[in-house]
């Protein structure tokens, strides 16, 4: 396996053994002839217009690095100047992106070239792309199972080598758990890393932007280009670059990690799934690092704290898509009061609703006490404990998602089972901490998380195990 996808595509394109031109026609043509509904729209014209600007560039001697000539998806909730941004809505349907996202925009200064806008959940409402006006992408590997969800599109073009990366959402585990069930690298940096600015609200307050991609390096690569603070958005924070080229093949001696018993004896965990995640904990014994369980939350504590604030946020967030300020507004109406309704009636799904109305039972009078106070009161102890937990051990290993992908239509009868199936992610974005889902022995990936700040770490240890084991 090679240590970086987009490095060879680079060569290839400075030893002029392909045009970026052919190169990405190769992709938009494989993006056009995919049947997984992994896109929603696919950028064929101004890709290429980049594209012969590479070319002329090759022609007159220069030679291209970084980013520079490499196509790539972008999950259609960022917005993008000259594309329409749907986030898989009907409401926002024809909704003209009126700039672009400071990460996708640093993406493109970088010289990367974005081919396709891709297929998600509704606002980023899901955990396996049912939640979509575009209809359901289904997995990489099996048109019967879910892609995942969120951002399934995005997984499914990584996995198919129809983009050579491709920059999902995560919210709750939209990036990691696609990865998973496609068997991918994604990784969810720490929160801020990356800027929000130009991505659609799900919850603000765990939203975060980053990567799909084969290896690696190459999560390294794009995250180092998106990375850094922003002044439009006031959550973003500095970051050193990280370094690619010092990434050894050695895992580092003295490394602990931890395993969370909550998670691993967990009743819904597939036991395929908890025999493969063993195997990787051995392996990873033999080769010198020391394992050390831990005590944690319970999966359905974690998922409920989540769900609670993370409706909360999107009810909040999603009511100025309305009709009036943004969306597509329901015209033949009377009253102001049944345009709104109309509108939002007509312009949202039905999981959205679910979601929007939840959303706002939790925040009104009589219910937030008991309920919204009481899960940010929960969300303070399980930052705390991820704290304490990370002064004894440097990662925390655990499964991506306790099943493997899902049969498409049998999450839509069952939402709770399909909440309750983020409950390995969800932990993890409650802290606003690093975490990466990488292929390694396990089915639907294995997720590797550190302290806030350390994404760094977390890369260079998965390098020594993507190179080693
Ligand atoms: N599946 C989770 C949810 O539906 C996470 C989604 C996300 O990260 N955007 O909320």
């Amino acid at each position: 396996m090679s240590e970086s996808i987009i490095q060879d595509i680079q060569h290839k394109l400075n030893n002029k053994e392909v045009s970026c031109v052919q190169l990405v026609q190769e992709k938009i043509d494989a993006l056009n002839a995919s049947t997984k509904n992994a896109n929603n729209s696919i950028l064929a014209e101004s890709a290429l217009k980049q594209a012969a600007d590479f070319d002329k560039q090759l022609a007159s001697g220069k030679q291209l690095s970084g980013l520079e000539g490499i196509p790539f998806g972008v999950k259609d909730v960022y917005l993008l100047k000259g594309t329409i941004s749907t986030a898989s809505s009907n409401i926002l349907k024809n909704y003209k992106s009126p700039y672009t996202a400071t990460a996708i925009q640093k993406l493109i200064d970088a010289g990367a070239i974005p081919v396709s806008k891709e297929n998600c959940d509704q606002f980023g409402h899901g955990s396996t792309n049912e939640n979509s006006i575009f209809g359901t992408t289904k997995n990489a590997f099996d048109d019967s199972k879910v892609a995942g969800g969120s951002s399934g599109g995005s997984a499914v073009n990584v996995a198919q080598k129809n983009t050579v990366f491709s920059i999902g959402g995560d919210t709750g585990g939209s990036i990691r758990q696609p990865a998973g069930y496609n068997n991918v690298f994604g990784f969810k940096p720490t929160y801020g890393r990356v800027s929000r600015y130009g991505l659609m609200a799900y919850t603000s307050s765990s939203d975060c932007v980053g990567p799909f991609a084969e290896t690696v390096k190459d999560i390294a690569t794009t995250l180092n280009v998106m990375s850094g603070k922003d002044g439009k958005d006031q959550t973003s924070v500095e970051s050193t670059s990280i370094d690619v080229n010092a990434f050894s093949k050695d895992i580092p001696a003295g490394t602990k990690v931890g395993v969370y018993k909550t998670f691993i004896n967990h009743p819904s965990l597939d036991p395929s799934i908890k025999k493969e995640f063993h195997v990787l904990i051995e392996k990873l014994k033999d080769s010198g690092v020391t394992v050390k369980e831990l005590d944690f939350f319970d999966g359905d504590t974690l998922t409920a704290t989540y769900y609670i604030i993370a409706l909360a946020e999107t009810a909040s967030n999603l009511s100025r898509i309305d009709g009036i300020a943004y969306g597509n507004r329901a015209m033949d109406k009377d009253s102001l009061a049944s345009t709104y309704l109309d509108t939002r009636s007509e312009g949202f799904s039905e999981e959205s609703k679910r979601r929007i109305i939840a959303g706002n039972q939790v925040l009104s009078v009589g219910y937030s006490d008991e309920i919204y106070k009481k899960a940010l009161t929960v969300r303070k102890g399980i930052e705390a404990k991820f704290v304490k937990d990370f002064n004894e051990v440097d990662f925390i290993l655990s499964p991506t998602a306790p099943s493997l992908p899902p049969t498409i239509g049998q999450s839509l009868k069952d939402p709770l089972t399909m909440y309750l199936s983020d409950m390995y992610t969800v932990g993890f974005s409650l802290g606003g901490l690093p975490t990466l889902s990488a292929p390694f022995e396990v089915a639907n990936n294995v997720q590797i998380t550190a302290a806030k700040g350390k994404d760094e770490e977390i890369l260079r240890f998965a390098y020594a195990i993507e190179q080693s084991l």
